[in-house]
Formats: structure tokens, C-alpha cells, sequence
């Protein structure tokens, strides 16, 4: 058995967010800024759908906060990275690189560019990826053809590589983006956890040739849905609203459209949500994290319980915190995850290794060895910007 103390990881909880009783959800939005003035004044306009200059305003005021020469703004996270990775020019049986450890939708965007996930190690500490062991890896499986890089196991291309901010901590994203290069190898950065993170002195979502975030209703800001692609390539982000908008060719009355597109737009109303979020979004990181070294505080001295700081050398958002057992096993975790809820305490398990859902069961994947103890031994708990507000 284990010796976590699980009344003592309730305690702890209870004590660095101030909330001695009551329900305590994961992650719930704040929406008690200029959000309802916003969306009533887009209502009032009757540009609620596709276009607007709610849509317009968010991606600038977006581009402009991420440093970034453009940002066109999409139906949600998922769309978003598919496109991105169509952009970079993934297609029909080509490999995309990425973590085991990750949210669904970077694999499904791969899998709707009709590439195959190749997946790869996380750090030992669970968050992102582990650098050296990829280094490694593409030592021994790439082949390079001209300025293109293959698998040699599946004779496959490698079209693209994914990482992605766990949690909201930065990975290694330079020595990441210099790896990807000596191979050339795309990188487009799945930057949907990690909005308002920060690697030296740059934003996540900045580092690749394209970079995705989301708006989701539990993201660290949100359209109800929504997301957004970021680049410092106008002709990529050109593109990106080409193809997004059903690749219409501006005119007064013509409807002519030049190639297959979609329609992944964001509505004018979900942008004016978007516009009023986005002023609050430093305010949300603040109390986030307060809220993280509060817990870091309170879980200083608990026995097999660390709590997960943010990497060197980056400034994290804190989207989620986290806490890793010691000597973890799925029955300790799944205790400790019913005991909290029983007490209101809304926590839940990092993903399941996107390597053992049914539709990914064949896909190429590297030793997995520290994404799996990562599984056994990760728990999220409660987060909200709203609890690192409340004064002590
Ligand atoms: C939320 C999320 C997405 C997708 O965003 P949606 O807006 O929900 O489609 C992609 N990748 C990661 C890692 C995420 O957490």
C-alpha cells in the first residue's frame, strides 16, 4: 500500500484555496469582466455569425499580446491544428511527431490531415517531452532524403512534429525548434493549454512555423469555443484564413470559391466574448499563479507528494496545477481521485496514453517508459483563476 495520507492532500487543498467546505470544480471560467456588455453589443449589431468586427479586433489585440505578426481565429483548438498541419504540408500517410501524453485532439488533427501519430516519450517529471531521449530516438529511426526527413522503420515521411505545453509549462522549445530543424522537420506548437506562458523572454504558441491555441469553455481563457492559429508568416496566415472561410474570393456579389476549404470560422459572437477575456487574461495568469504557490507552499511537507513547479527559464500560466505521487500505482491514484471528490474536491488523472486509445493501438510509437509512470502518477487538481483571488 501506499503511505499518502489522502486526508492530509484534501487538507492541503482546502487550505491553499481558502475554501474549508463546499464544491470546488477543476476549472470554471470567469466571465465577470466586460463579457455580458460585449456579447449584448454584438447581439444589438446583429453580426452574430461569421463576420464582424469583434472577429477582426480579437485577432489583432490577439496577434499584438502574443508578439506575433498574425493570429486568425477559428471554431475551436482542434480545428486549428489540423489546419496548421495541413499548412506545413502534412498529408496522406506522412507521420506526425508528438507526445503519448497529450490531450485527443492532437492526434485527431494528424488523423483528419489523413497522417498516422508517431508518438514519443514525456519528461521524466511527466511534463512535455523529454528532449534528450528524442534526440536520440530521430538518431535511430530518421532517414534523410534531400531536406526531408523519413521513418526508417515504416519508410513513412516524418511531415511534421507536435509538442505541447502540459499544463501550461513551456517545453524546451528552443533546443526543440533547433532539433526540428536539423532535420527539417515542420514544428507546429500546440500551444492550447499554455496562452499567456511564457519560454525566455517569448510567448508559448510563438516558437514553431505555426502555433495553435484554444478558447475551449475550460482553457485559460474562452469563446465558448473556439481557437486560434498563430504565425509570423503572412503568407501562411493568408492561407490559413483562406482556407478556413471557405476560400471565397473577396467580391461584392460573386460566389467563387478557388480550392476544397472550410468553414472552421468563429462566430462575431464568440470573438466579442474572446475580446472581453483577452483584456483580463494577465489578471487570470496573476491569480493562477498565486494559487499554484500557495499549493506549492501547502504540499511542502507532505510525504510522496510533489507538487509541479514550472520549468526553468519559462513563466507558466499555471492552466492546470498539478501533483505527482510518489510510488504511484492506478489504485492509489484512482483512491486518492474518489477520496477528493467525495469531498467536493473536483480532481481528475492526466490523459490515458493516446498510444493505447483503439483507432491510435498501431500507430509508431518510442519507449513510452516515463509517459506511463506519468499516467500512474499525476492528478490534477482544482484550478480556477477565481481561487488565487480570494485574499488569505
Ligand atoms: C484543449 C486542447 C486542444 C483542442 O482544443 P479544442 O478547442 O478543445 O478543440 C488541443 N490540444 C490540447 C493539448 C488541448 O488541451
Amino acid at each position: 500500500m501506499s503511505d499518502i495520507d489522502f486526508d492530509q492532500v484534501i487538507q492541503a487543498i482546502r487550505s491553499a484555496t481558502n475554501r474549508p467546505d463546499g464544491d470546488l470544480i477543476l476549472h470554471e471560467p470567469d466571465l465577470t469582466g466586460e463579457e455580458s456588455n460585449y456579447v449584448q453589443a454584438c447581439i444589438k449589431s446583429t453580426f452574430v455569425s461569421s463576420v464582424g468586427e469583434y472577429v477582426d479586433r480579437f485577432e489583432l489585440e490577439l496577434a499584438e499580446y502574443l508578439g506575433s505578426k498574425k493570429a486568425v481565429v477559428v471554431s475551436n483548438g482542434t480545428a486549428a491544428l489540423q489546419v496548421a498541419l495541413h499548412l506545413v504540408g502534412v498529408g496522406s500517410n506522412d507521420e506526425v511527431l508528438m507526445p503519448a501524453l497529450t490531450f485527443v485532439a492532437t492526434a485527431n488533427a494528424a488523423a483528419h490531415c489523413r497522417a498516422i501519430p508517431h508518438f514519443v516519450d514525456s519528461h521524466p517529471s511527466g511534463i512535455g517531452i523529454d528532449v534528450e531521449k528524442f534526440r536520440e530516438y530521430l538518431t535511430r529511426i530518421v532517414e534523410r532524403r534531400g531536406d526531408q526527413a523519413f521513418n526508417i522503420l515504416t519508410g513513412r515521411r516524418l511531415a511534421a512534429f507536435v509538442p505541447m505545453n502540459t499544463f501550461g509549462h513551456p517545453v524546451q522549445l528552443l533546443e526543440l525548434k533547433k532539433l526540428c530543424a536539423s532535420y527539417g522537420i515542420p514544428l507546429v506548437e500546440d500551444a492550447a493549454e499554455s496562452l499567456g506562458s511564457t519560454y525566455g523572454n517569448r510567448h508559448a504558441g510563438t516558437f514553431g512555423d505555426i502555433g495553435i491555441v484554444s478558447f475551449n469553455g475550460n482553457k485559460i481563457i474562452t469563446t465558448g469555443g473556439g481557437g486560434a492559429i498563430v504565425t509570423d508568416d503572412e503568407e501562411l496566415a493568408r492561407r490559413a484564413k483562406h482556407l478556413t472561410t471557405t476560400a471565397k474570393k473577396a467580391h461584392p456579389w460573386e460566389y467563387y470559391h478557388d480550392e476544397v476549404a472550410w468553414n472552421y470560422r468563429m462566430p462575431n459572437l464568440n470573438a466579442a466574448l474572446g475580446c472581453a477575456q483577452l483584456k483580463r487574461l494577465e489578471e487570470f495568469v496573476q491569480s493562477k499563479r498565486t494559487l499554484a504557490s500557495r499549493y506549492q507552499e501547502a504540499f511542502k511537507n507532505i510525504q510522496e507528494i510533489e507538487f509541479v513547479v514550472e520549468p526553468p527559464n519559462t513563466r507558466s500560466n499555471y492552466w492546470l496545477n498539478a501533483i505527482r505521487l510518489g510510488d504511484a500505482s492506478i489504485e492509489v491514484r484512482d483512491e486518492l481521485l474518489s477520496k477528493c471528490i467525495e469531498n467536493g474536491l473536483h480532481c481528475r488523472p492526466c490523459w490515458n496514453l493516446l498510444s493505447e486509445l483503439p483507432m491510435y493501438l498501431d500507430c509508431p510509437t518510442s519507449d513510452l517508459s516515463n509517459a506511463q509512470e506519468a499516467v500512474k502518477a499525476i492528478v490534477c487538481i482544482p484550478s480556477s483563476s477565481s481561487l488565487g483571488m480570494t485574499d488569505g
